[in-house]
């Protein structure tokens, strides 16, 4: 698809690539407006031909992606869904020209796609993820690193200086977010690429960016030196909270480590099993369509809200990075959509925040309860705006450092007038 004669990577080439998500009228007979979706599980195969076997010397989990070791001979270039399915390679079409890459992944969730990357690492690698974590990926590290042996560190991405301090000679991964759950950190990706570049290393580490809090309006982490980025199709990308979804999206330059890892990614997806399933992904592509007309009304009512509660006296701290004095405000402009564009009067920066109550815990519980439209419930990035007090939510793990007044917000779309009337009230009834 080439969509616009709009500069690529501009938001106006990423706003077409939007509006016709899924619209490829070439890829089916019917000529239909709307993706398809594509039930069948298996695909008929061209006439047996019984000298040809699968090749021995391949290795199994660096095989190539949509082959089973070596089946071939499938004249519509479909074998078996799990492998690849033409609805999920429309999604990954549009996923890969939104982030810019070479190649995307879907996968059944967020968690799906983060397990494939750790799952491809062995005992004994190093990692260094960002501070600033979804809690998940931290469960999920549990499981893929603690138990496998493979080692991590935690570095502030906000700081290149920080993560170069924690790089050992076996670090393999740098995980960061580019906007961080739930303190609205914000990952200095170029940073981070342009350090790692002066270590000199044989084989640096490769950066990893989940840039679901941003979407790719408002970070753009391959342009900006990240290897993969991560999105968990679940939140503004399906936008309904009404599916889960997730995907990774490869860079372009290739090296022979993120080529394995490549492909051992998209290995757990194909072979082990973690496939975005047809109908979910049809879903997906359906929100993809008005992705940009969200995210420019959430943007614009997050940054209303957020300067509206920084004045507010029951409010001691706001965390968003369109607020000019917020510490990530220049990075995400540097991070965002073109390269140079610090003064852009365009640029986004979200539709996530999170602010602090003055009275810790028992403050913002009650706040919470007092609210009537914004809904008290975890996720994000749906039309609907959600309230979430976080350290309750992680007090399941353990050990939290989210501090004890601290709202996590996700703007919705209602009207803007009606988010501040409703908080206003809560936060004056405490
Ligand atoms: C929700 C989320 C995930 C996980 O995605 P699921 O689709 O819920 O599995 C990963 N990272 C971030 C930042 C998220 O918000």
């Amino acid at each position: 698809m080439s969509p616009s004669p709009s500069p690529r990577l501009s938001r106006s080439y990423l706003q077409t690539v939007c509006a016709h998500s899924g619209c490829d009228v070439n890829a089916s007979h019917s000529r239909d407006v709307v993706a398809p979706i594509h039930l069948a599980t298996t695909y008929e195969r061209s006439a047996p031909n019984p000298l040809q076997h699968p090749p021995t010397s391949m290795d199994p989990t660096i095989a190539p992606r949509g082959t089973d070791g070596g089946v071939c001979g499938y004249p519509g270039g479909y074998c078996y869904s799990r492998l690849a399915n033409p609805t999920r390679n429309a999604l990954e079409r549009v996923l890969t020209d939104l982030d810019d890459g070479l190649a995307s992944q879907a996968y059944a969730s967020g968690m799906a796609a983060a397990s494939a990357i750790l799952s491809a690492l062995a005992p004994g690698d190093h990692v260094i993820f960002g501070v600033d974590l979804y809690a998940g990926v931290k469960g999920v590290r549990g499981m893929l690193c603690d138990a496998r042996n493979v080692k991590w560190d935690a570095a502030n991405a906000a700081s290149k200086e920080d993560i170069v301090r924690k790089i050992q000679p076996s670090t393999k991964l740098v995980w960061v977010e580019s906007v961080g759950n739930p303190m609205c950190s914000v990952a200095d990706v170029r940073g981070i690429r342009d350090a790692i570049q002066t270590l000199g290393m044989a084989s640096p580490p490769l950066i990893v960016v989940d840039a679901t809090w941003a979407s790719q309006f408002v970070s753009r982490p391959l342009l900006h030196g990240a290897d993969i980025v991560l999105h968990s199709l679940t939140k503004y990308i399906a936008g309904h909270s009404d599916c889960l979804g997730g995907a990774l999206i490869r860079t372009r330059t290739s090296t022979p480590a993120l080529d394995k890892m490549w492909t051992m990614a998209c290995n757990a997806c194909t072979i082990a099993g973690s496939a975005l399933d047809p109908f979910t992904c049809y879903m997906v592509m359906r929100g993809i369509r008005s992705l940009w007309c969200r995210i420019k009304v959430q943007c614009a009512n997050a940054m209303e809200v957020a300067t509206w509660l920084s004045k507010h006296p029951r409010v001691s701290c706001v965390r968003y990075p369109g607020l000019s004095n917020d510490p990530g405000h220049v990075t995400l402009l540097q991070n965002g959509v073109s390269d140079s564009q610090d003064d852009d009067p365009d640029a986004l920066f979200g539709g996530m925040l999170s602010f602090e109550v003055e009275g810790g815990a028992e403050a913002a519980l009650r706040c919470l309860e007092a609210c009537k439209l914004c809904v008290r419930a975890t996720s994000l990035g749906g039309t609907e705006t959600l309230l979430e007090h976080r350290r309750s939510v992680e007090a399941f793990a353990g050990h939290s450092d989210t501090p004890e007044g601290l709202v996590r917000m996700s703007v919705g779309l209602e009207s803007v007038q009606d988010i501040i009337n409703d908080l206003d009230q809560a936060l004056n009834s405490i």
